[in-house]
């Protein structure tokens, strides 16, 4: 077993003048560094660096970074569902190193959705009820992995099946 125990930290982050994040933070007690390129292979993360060596990916719409020495889990929610993540993750992390002999590490970033794509699949109005003021600024989003191509309720049927096949090979649906 690579990873046994871990501590459990929540940090609340400023973000602006009001609004604030509460964002938790796994201490790790062993370091992970060298599984990293191997979960990059098997979770398909959509970040991967090598200095410092970290993998990013999106896990139940929230925003996780795994790091040798710790996990960040963007706004978790409550400590439950933050506990659940970081303990799906210790088991996935476990297995992964434990099949490490048939696994191809991943060194790569994966691929990413452009922008102009999503909005040649978008209905082009700029009619806002989005809640952005373009369907440019709205495809961004959608390419960075902040906002749901369901949160235009403009979009035909066609459309929909459309952005789901193109963004299901990011892994962003
Ligand atoms: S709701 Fe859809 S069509 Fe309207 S601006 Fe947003 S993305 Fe464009």
């Amino acid at each position: 077993m690579l990873l046994s125990n871990y501590s459990i930290e929540f940090v609340r982050l400023a973000c602006g003048s009001k609004a604030q994040s509460l964002d938790m933070i796994a201490l790790l007690e062993q370091d992970i560094g060298e599984v990293i390129p191997y979960l990059n292979a098997v979770l398909g993360g959509f970040q991967y660096t090598k200095e410092p060596r970290s993998v990013s990916l999106k896990l139940e719409g929230k925003l996780v970074v795994i790091y040798p020495e710790k996990i960040c889990v963007s706004a978790p929610g409550d400590r439950l569902e933050a506990e659940k993540i970081i303990e799906w993750l210790r088991e996935k992390i476990n297995d992964t190193w434990e099949r490490r002999g048939e696994i191809q590490p991943c060194f790569e970033s994966a691929p990413k959705p452009k922008v102009l794509d999503i909005l040649r699949l978008l209905p082009r109005t700029n009619c806002g009820e989005c809640g952005h003021p373009t369907c440019m600024v709205f495809a961004a989003q959608v390419a960075a992995g902040d906002s749901d191509y369901n949160d235009c309720p403009a979009l035909a049927v066609e459309q929909k099946i459309e952005l789901s096949s193109y963004l299901g090979h990011f892994q962003l649906k």
